[in-house]
């Protein structure tokens, strides 16, 4: 009797932490890899919930891609490209918003963070192994200045200061999108969760009782690991020379631009900012690549709410002092 009722117990213990499941899915967006999952109990509400939540991520991801990819034709990011070289161009409120929020971080970083590096960035194509010879780099920098990037709050308009400015949001999109997600999930009453777009993490609440363990990876070895962090409900962006590049004479050409000399950043290898808003941290892990290790780690020690974890170009990883104390 004793032994079934023991039985009985163990199996509504069983049923009981069954009842609830984690929901994944993964998708090709941004020209890199998604990836979202999040627990949910398992009762035929939920699952609904489950399912319109996975498309709806995938959805809101697809979306700020058709809006703000500098490699569609139609997106409202190649329209100012476009436009607003000449004339004021009337923007969404959303655009306006990261625009704005962009020319802070470039204001802060001194213009180690400039989406208007693009005049050069877009000289460059990792996949052909082509980049700016020094006389094109030196007349794209002349476009290379976020002043130039003239924001009109009470029209929601952008303007140009100068013909030749083009702009990318390549370094702070992803991070957005990373954030509009979780909203979504955390406005669902999603209380554990995770949404990944390439290098850039965001966590909702833990991984269920425990933290959730982010790696950040090995700069020189495709399939390793550097460091696994424990984190909850925060933002990792990690930026490396490792995702878009190509070697010419032993020199790595890649897609992080030091825009006061239109070449590749070259002090460090990888950079991986953790703080709670997703998009900042994907901006700042751009901006202290950029500006190394030295002036990357003072900038981010001047900055409570954000921690760095830097490997440099011997190979040896520092971390900021709130990490230090852990
Ligand atoms: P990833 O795109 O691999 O996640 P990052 O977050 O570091 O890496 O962003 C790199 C992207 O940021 C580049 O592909 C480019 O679109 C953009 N970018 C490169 N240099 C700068 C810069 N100095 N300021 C702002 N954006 C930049
Ligand atoms: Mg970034």
């Amino acid at each position: 009797m004793l032994k079934s009722m023991a039985l009985a117990t163990l199996f509504l213990c069983f049923t009981h932490t069954v009842s609830a499941e984690w929901f994944k899915n993964s998708f090709e967006v941004m020209g890199t890899q998604a990836h979202v999952e999040f627990w949910l109990d398992d009762t035929e509400e939920d699952k609904r919930t489950s399912k319109k939540m996975i498309v709806l991520v995938q959805e809101e991801m697809h979306r700020i891609d058709h809006a703000m990819s500098p490699y569609k034709e139609k997106s409202e990011l190649s329209l100012v490209n476009n436009k607003a070289g000449t004339e004021s161009v009337v923007i969404t409120r959303e655009l306006f918003e990261l625009l704005t929020e962009s020319y802070k971080i470039a204001e802060l970083s001194e213009g180690a963070f400039d989406i208007t590096y693009a005049s050069v960035g877009y000289q460059y194509d990792y996949r052909k192994k082509q980049r700016p010879d020094q006389t094109s780099i030196e007349s794209a920098l002349k476009a290379i200045n976020y002043h130039a990037v003239i924001l009109d709050g009470e029209k929601s308009a952008v303007r140009f200061s100068h013909p030749d400015v083009k702009i990318d949001l390549g370094g702070i999109a992803k991070g957005y999108a990373v954030k509009r997600c979780l909203e979504l999930l955390r406005a669902a009453g999603i209380k554990h969760a995770l949404v990944s777009a390439g290098g850039d993490t965001g966590l909702l609440g833990d991984r269920h009782g425990r933290p959730w363990y982010v790696g950040v990876k090995h700069p020189r070895a495709e399939e390793k690991t550097a460091v696994k962090l424990p984190l909850s409900n925060e933002s990792i962006s990690t930026s490396g020379d490792y995702e878009r590049y190509f070697i010419e004479d032993g020199v790595r050409y890649h897609h992080i631009i030091n825009p006061k000399t239109g070449d590749s950043a070259r002090k460090v290898v990888s950079v991986s900012i953790i703080g709670k808003d997703s998009t900042y941290v994907d901006a700042l892990s751009t901006t202290v690549f950029v500006k190394g290790l030295q002036d990357g780690m003072a900038f981010i020690e001047q900055l409570p709410e954000y921690e760095a974890i830097i490997i440099d170009n011997q190979q040896t990883l520092h971390v900021s002092k709130g990490l230090q104390q852990e």
